[in-house]
C-alpha cells in the first residue's frame, strides 16, 4: 500500500514534489545609505535624498556605513549563522536606466554572513529547520516611474544606494505554506533585531521565489525565479501558480526554461520577464574603491552580547515557564510587542487564562478592527484586572466577554464597568435557591422527564437559571445546587 504524502501534488504522471528556495531582499534599518550619508526615509519627494555618490558622479568615492555592517552582523547572529571575518564588495555590472553607475556594489564570492538556519513554526506546533545559504550586503538601485508622463519615464534615485541584505535559503521548502511561514518567521526575527522594519507594502522586504518540480526521489528540476513579490499572500500564490504551471508543461511533454518571471497580483499568475542571466554575464570583480571588510572577533562578540531574546528562545521560555501550548506560545511571540503585552497581563496571574484572553479575545478583536497591538484600546493592566475579576469569582467568563466588549470600545477599567452595570456574579445561595425553585416549579413536566432518565435536560435547567439571573449566576454553583435539588 502506498500513502499519499500531504505535501505532494497529484498529477497524471504520478505525484509531484515542489522545491522552493527564497531570496529575500531586506532593507537595512539605517538613517543613511550603505556608501553615502544621504537619508533613507520612505515617501520623500523624488530625488531629494541623493548624494553625489548615489548619482554616480565621476570621481566620487563610496564610504562604507559602519552601522549597516553592524546590522548585517546582528542579522547573521540572529539566524545562527557563521559571520565571516573577511568579506569583499564586488561590482555587479549591468545597464539599467535607474542604475547610473552601470554597476551595483554587492558581495559575491565572499559574503559577510555564511550558513545559518531558520526554524519554521508549523501549524501543529512543531518546528522545521530551513537552511540559510548566505546573507550578503548590497546597494539598492533607483526606481523608474513609468506612470508620471504619457510618453516619458522618470527616474527617482532616492532608493539608489540604500543598504539591502540579501538573505538566500537552500532549496529546502516544499510547499507554498512553508514558504509563507518562512517569510513570516524571517520578518519576525528581523523586527526583533531591529535590523529591518519588514514592511512589505513599502518595499522594505521583497522576495524572489525560485520554484521547480520533480517526482519524489528524482534530482532537482529546472527552476524559474519569480522576482520582487511583495506580500506573504502573493509569495504563496506565486509559488502555487508556478508549480502547477510547471507540472502542466512537463506533463504535456514540454521542458521548463530557466527564466525570470513576474507575478501579477491581479490575475494570480506569473509571466516571463527575461531569460535567466548567469553570474558570468555580470562580470563580477572586487570594487577597487573599497577595501575588503575585516572584522575582529571582539567586535562580533560585542554585537552578539547586544542581541535581544529572539522568538525561538522566547517561545521555549513561554512553554516551560508559563506552561503554554506550543501553538499559543508561537502566536504570542510572533511580535515582540504582543509578547510583552502578554507578559504584563500574565504577571502574577493564571498564565493560561491570560493567554486565552490575549489571543482569543484581544487579538481577535484587534484583527477585526485592523489595529496593531500598540494601538490596543485595552491596556495590559486593565486586561489583567479583568482576568483578576474572573479568577476571584467576581464575574463569570461569559459576563467577562461583555465587559471586555465595553473595555474595547471605551478603554475603561473593568471593575468600574462591572459596578456600573451591576454585573457582579451572583454567588449568594439564597438568591440562587429562589431562582432554581422558580425554574423547577415552572417546568414540572421536564423535571419528571429528567427524573425518569432524560439526563440531557440538565443543561436546559442550568440555562434557565442563568437566564433568570441575567447571566450573572455563578455557573459552578448553579450546577452543584441544581444537582442536589434534582437528585433529592
Ligand atoms: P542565482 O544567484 O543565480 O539566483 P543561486 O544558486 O544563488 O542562483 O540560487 C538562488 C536560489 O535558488 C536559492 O534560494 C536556491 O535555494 C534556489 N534554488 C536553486 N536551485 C533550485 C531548484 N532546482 N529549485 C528550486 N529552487 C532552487
Ligand atoms: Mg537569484
Amino acid at each position: 500500500m502506498t500513502t499519499h504524502a500531504p505535501h505532494l501534488i497529484r498529477g497524471e504522471s504520478g505525484d509531484w514534489e515542489v522545491v522552493i528556495g527564497l531570496e529575500v531582499h531586506a532593507q537595512v534599518t539605517s538613517q543613511a545609505k550603505l556608501f553615502s550619508g544621504a537619508a533613507t526615509a520612505f515617501g520623500a519627494e523624488p530625488n531629494t535624498q541623493v548624494s553625489l555618490v548615489d548619482a554616480a558622479m565621476p570621481g566620487m568615492l563610496p564610504v562604507i556605513n559602519g552601522h549597516c555592517i553592524e546590522q548585517a552582523i546582528k542579522t547573521g547572529l540572529g539566524l545562527k549563522a557563521q559571520i565571516n571575518r573577511r568579506s569583499v564588495f564586488d561590482r555587479k555590472n549591468y545597464f539599467y536606466a535607474d542604475l547610473p553607475a552601470g554597476y551595483q556594489i554587492s558581495q559575491y564570492l565572499q559574503p559577510i554572513v555564511g550558513k545559518g538556519e531558520i526554524v519554521l513554526d508549523l501549524p501543529d506546533g512543531r518546528g522545521r529547520t530551513i537552511a540559510i545559504t548566505r546573507l550578503h550586503l548590497e546597494m539598492d538601485a533607483g526606481k523608474s516611474l513609468h506612470d508620471q508622463h504619457p510618453s516619458q519615464t522618470y527616474i527617482d534615485l532616492n532608493r539608489a544606494g540604500v543598504a539591502l541584505m540579501e538573505i538566500v535559503s537552500e532549496p529546502d521548502l516544499r510547499t507554498a505554506e512553508e514558504a509563507g511561514a518562512y517569510v513570516r518567521k524571517l520578518r519576525s526575527i528581523l523586527r526583533y533585531l531591529g535590523t529591518c522594519d519588514g514592511n512589505m507594502e513599502e518595499g522594505s522586504l521583497r522576495c524572489d521565489c525560485n520554484v521547480s518540480v520533480r517526482h519524489p526521489g528524482e534530482k532537482l528540476g529546472t527552476r524559474t525565479e519569480t522576482k520582487n513579490v511583495n506580500s506573504v499572500r502573493f509569495v504563496m500564490a506565486a509559488i502555487e501558480h508556478e508549480a502547477r504551471r510547471q507540472i502542466g508543461v512537463l506533463e504535456s511533454g514540454g521542458t521548463i526554461q530557466q527564466e525570470t518571471r513576474l507575478f501579477d497580483p491581479a490575475t494570480g499568475t506569473t509571466r516571463p520577464m527575461r531569460s535567466k542571466e548567469h553570474a558570468h554575464d555580470y562580470r563580477y570583480f572586487p570594487d577597487p574603491d573599497l577595501l575588503p571588510l575585516e572584522l575582529s572577533e571582539a567586535e562580533i562578540e560585542r554585537i552578539r552580547a547586544s542581541l535581544p531574546e529572539l522568538p525561538d528562545d522566547k517561545k521555549k521560555r513561554f512553554i516551560e515557564g508559563y506552561k503554554l501550548s506550543a501553538q499559543d506560545a508561537g502566536v504570542l511571540v510572533a511580535e515582540q510587542a504582543a509578547a510583552n503585552f502578554f507578559e504584563a497581563v500574565a504577571a502574577g496571574r493564571d498564565a493560561k487564562l491570560a493567554a486565552n484572553w490575549v489571543i482569543n479575545e484581544l487579538f481577535g478583536r484587534l484583527n477585526a478592527a485592523g489595529k496593531p497591538i500598540d494601538a490596543s484600546p485595552v491596556a495590559a493592566e486593565r486586561l489583567g484586572a479583568l482576568v483578576d475579576l474572573i479568577q476571584d469569582g467576581t464575574i463569570s467568563g461569559r459576563i467577562a466577554k461583555d465587559v471586555f466588549e465595553t473595555m474595547f470600545e471605551t478603554g475603561r477599567d473593568p471593575a468600574a464597568i462591572v459596578e456600573e452595570k451591576g454585573l457582579r456574579q451572583v454567588s449568594d445561595t439564597g438568591a440562587l435557591d429562589a431562582a432554581i425553585a422558580e425554574v423547577l416549579a415552572g417546568n414540572a413536566d421536564k423535571v419528571a422527564e429528567f427524573k425518569s432518565g432524560k439526563d440531557k435536560l440538565f443543561g436546559f435547567f442550568v440555562g434557565q437559571v442563568m437566564k433568570k439571573t441575567g447571566g450573572k449566576a455563578n455557573p459552578g454553583l448553579v450546577n452543584d445546587m441544581l444537582r442536589k435539588k434534582l437528585s433529592s
